[in-house]
């Protein structure tokens, strides 16, 4: 569906048409120049060889200080999208089975598919503001229940997830001997504060990216915090696969975390004028939403079949992702706030127009 849709935005752009497209969930800014210029320096001076599979010493001493962790439990990946698949591959077995909340971002699912494992989904609602019911996360719990996976704030809903039910899933966790990968690659542009799961322990497992926050998707730089002995098979893993994240890149990855404060202040002010636009034009439709506690997506409800919507709407020249993208979702779409405040605008009054028909 997600590829028909892709594909037909090509197809319409080739043959002229316009089309807003609100299904991209990468940022439209540049990547700031300070960090393209250290990338160059570094490039200049050599850093273009081969370097460690853990990733170069001086970004993770950068990353240790930051998160208050240990050089040794810091992997520097290709995008955070390894280091979920790297830590779910050591960590995990044929026949095990993880509990997702869901909606829910679509690798964690196809990659446990990949390695044989049964995804036990947990779905919220919107009615319910996306709040993860405790009992009956408890109650999908086996005994080859080996991971919960949070995705904080989450892609598609914009939910943070508040700090009294992180605490408790934390608890449920360590009760049953379950551990917790946090996704937390758009915690440090949410609009609320997002209680990490390094502030609760050290021995879960963490990963971030440089992706949203700094707008270097492309860039393929993430990392994740995890007990030392699942580092040591995440680096092994590397080793064998893609050897190393460029040397040059990483040195990009100091320089923007030296600037994380000021970057990630101006995305947020800029991600929330975006959301505040976006709420306030959908207000007057008769979707039903949630207002984000993060940056980038929406997730309203539109009470329709939103694949069919979304065929509907590329005739009129906006691109959506249906909510069936996310899981059991298909009368919600997706809307990324990727774009200027301008084609919001525009892009949102017409889907307005339209549903007003
Ligand atoms: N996690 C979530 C929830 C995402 O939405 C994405 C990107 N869409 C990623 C991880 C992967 O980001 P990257 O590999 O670029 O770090």
């Amino acid at each position: 569906m997600l590829y028909q849709i892709a594909e037909k935005v090509i197809e319409l752009e080739k043959s002229g048409k316009k089309i807003i497209k609100f299904n991209v969930g990468d940022p439209d800014q540049p990547t700031p120049l300070e960090i393209i210029n250290h990338a160059t320096k570094a490039m200049k001076e050599g850093k273009t060889k081969y370097g460690s599979a853990a990733g170069e010493k001086g970004l993770r001493e950068a990353i240790a200080k930051q998160y208050e962790t240990k050089l040794e439990k810091v992997v520097i990946t290709p995008g955070s999208k390894w280091a979920i698949y790297a830590i779910m591959k050591v960590f995990l077995k044929k026949g095990d089975n993880i509990i997702l909340p869901s909606p829910h971002w679509t690798a964690y699912q196809e990659i446990a598919r990949d390695l044989g494992v049964e995804v036990k989904l947990l779905e919220t609602s919107l009615e319910n503001n996306w709040e993860i019911d405790l009992n009956k996360l408890e109650s999908l719990i086996d005994e080859k229940t080996k991971m919960i996976i949070v995705n904080n704030p989450n892609n598609p809903t914009s939910k943070v997830i508040a700090e009294n039910t992180m605490q408790e899933i934390f608890e449920i966790a360590e009760k049953k001997g379950i551990k917790i990968l946090s996704d937390e690659c758009y915690a440090d542009i949410s609009f609320k504060k997002v209680k990490s799961i390094l502030d609760f322990s050290q021995e879960h497992f963490f990963v971030n990216s440089f992706s949203k926050t700094f707008a270097m998707t492309g860039w393929r730089l993430g990392f994740a915090i995890v007990p030392e002995k699942i580092a040591k098979e995440i680096i092994r893993l590397n080793q064998i696969t893609f050897t190393c994240v460029p040397p040059f890149i990483q040195e990009a990855g100091i320089k923007a975390l030296s600037l994380k404060e000021e970057i990630s202040k101006e995305m947020k002010k800029i991600y929330k004028a975006r959301a505040n636009l976006a709420c306030k034009i959908l207000a007057k439709t008769k979707l039903k939403l949630y207002k984000p506690d993060a940056p980038f997506y929406l997730f309203p409800k539109c009470f329709t079949d939103s694949e069919k919507l979304a065929f509907d709407l590329l005739d009129e020249g906006i691109a959506i992702t249906p909510g069936s993208a996310f899981g059991n979702y298909k009368d919600h779409f997706r809307i990324s706030l990727t774009l200027a405040e301008s084609q919001i605008r525009e892009g949102l009054q017409k889907l307005r127009e339209f549903l007003e028909r």
